[in-house]
């Protein structure tokens, strides 16, 4: 029997295009693998907290080399009673979270490292143009798949005029600064100090730290810059020079609405942030984007990528509950003292377990009664945890109706 060889157009060549090809290409009945990527992978630039907390899913030696500067032991919460203090006020809560994979990258070199290989195995690139609207037909046209991971507002949401359909919701500032990061080298710091968002400091190396500072939701101050420069006086890291510093806004959604992931007709599918699934909470999106493109590949090695929105919904289920819970704490009750009791709770687990295991932090949170009781004696708390359990997140609407 002679199996149809299929050609496979990916739009978007970072993290969660590399990932789609890197799966398309283990497949057998896939003829060629064309990414269409609209900067030089020489010049790239990727701007990111840069921590993957999961760095078995790139298929590189976890070498300097290929990009992987800094491995961690893990990140460690650090609860302060809010942004009005002094730098040497001592944090209300301390926790430390393991990540065994984890590593603080330089993203520019790993998609380069990785696109290099993909070529070097026969995948063919396009670099250094964007994707026209116009060519984004002829491409439907020409394939038979086409994976889109071009990132937030994705490119097939902007050909759709369907870009509102992001609500663009945190708003994120960082920068690569020079420093003496010898003290927590290993054990990137992450600040939350009363508001709902946080600062970072993530060390590269002992001498350079990617650092940043993000707000969720409505509340945000006038000056962003300000506030970035107040944070690092805060919370001990270099204030970055006003020119090295990106302002970014991250999407909430459209994620996990069918009609936002999969066109059907075109057999179009979306990927890592273009499908919205950086996580809601603390806007992480490497793993998730590489592990998107990577269940789309298994399906379509089995022929069943019809299923691609249904099973994406139930593999980020858990991470939408947890978000919406671990926001709640947050919001809810806006009690740093409370929020302190909750991150010593999670001591010891890992980044996977308290942003994809619900069942962990549950039991964990168990284990400390008066706590568990405070975060639940509310009402807004109490409705969160009936949206989270009956899967009422803000775009469920058409899965939950
Ligand atoms: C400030 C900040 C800090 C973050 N920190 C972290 C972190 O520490 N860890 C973490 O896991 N996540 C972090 N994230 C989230 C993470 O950066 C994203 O989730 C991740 O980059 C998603 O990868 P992606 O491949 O899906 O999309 P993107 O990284 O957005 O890549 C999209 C690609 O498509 C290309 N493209 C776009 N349009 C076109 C077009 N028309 N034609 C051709 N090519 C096109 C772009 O050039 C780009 O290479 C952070 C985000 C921000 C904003």
């Amino acid at each position: 029997m002679v199996t149809k060889q299929q050609d496979v157009a990916i739009l978007g060549g970072a993290v969660s295009g590399l990932a789609a090809a890197t799966k398309m290409n283990e497949l057998d009945q896939i003829d060629e693998i064309r990414i269409f990527e609209r900067q030089e992978y020489d010049k790239k630039r990727v701007d990111c907290g840069e921590a993957i907390n999961d760095s078995t899913l790139i298929p590189l030696a976890k070498t300097e080399e290929n990009g992987f500067l800094n491995d961690v032991d893990g990140f460690q919460l650090r609860v302060y009673t809010g942004t009005d203090r002094s730098s040497n006020e001592l944090p209300l809560g301390v926790s430390n979270l393991r990540c065994e994979a984890g590593y603080i990258c330089d993203r520019d070199v790993v998609e380069a490292q990785w696109a290099s290989t993909l070529a070097d195995e026969g995948v063919s690139f396009e670099t250094g143009t964007s994707v026209t609207v116009s060519e984004y037909w002829e491409i439907v046209n020409d394939y038979d798949y086409i994976i889109d991971a071009t990132g937030q507002p994705s490119l097939t949401h902007k050909v759709r005029d369907t870009v509102e359909d992001y609500t663009g919701d945190m708003i994120a500032l960082n920068a690569t600064v020079s420093g003496d990061f010898d003290e927590y080298v290993d054990q990137p710091r992450i600040f939350f100090e009363g508001y709902v968002g946080y600062s970072w400091s993530f060390p590269k190396s002992s001498q350079h730290a990617n650092v940043g500072i993000g707000w969720a939701g409505e509340q945000r101050p006038d000056d962003y810059m300000t506030a970035l420069k107040r944070a690092a006086e805060r919370n001990g890291f270099p204030v970055p020079d006003r020119q090295d510093v990106n302002v970014y806004t991250i999407p909430r959604g459209p994620s996990l609405n069918p009609n936002d992931v999969q066109i059907p007709e075109d057999n179009i599918f979306l990927v890592g942030d273009a499908a919205g699934i950086a996580n809601r909470y603390q806007g992480e999106g490497i793993c998730q984007g590489i592990r998107s493109a990577y269940l789309l590949g298994e399906l379509i090695a089995d022929g069943r990528e019809a299923e691609y929105s249904d099973r994406l919904f139930d593999e980020m289920k858990s991470e939408y509950r947890l978000a919406h819970l671990m926001r709640g704490a947050w919001v809810e009750h806006e009690d740093p003292a409370l929020l302190a009791g909750v991150a010593e709770a999670l001591e010891g687990l890992t980044i996977d377990d308290i942003t994809r295991r619900p069942t962990r932090v549950i039991s964990r949170m168990l284990r400390h009664p008066t706590i568990a009781m405070q975060l639940v004696s509310d009402t807004g708390m109490i409705k969160r945890i009936i949206d989270a359990y009956t899967d009422s997140w803000e775009y469920s609407s058409l899965k939950s109706a």
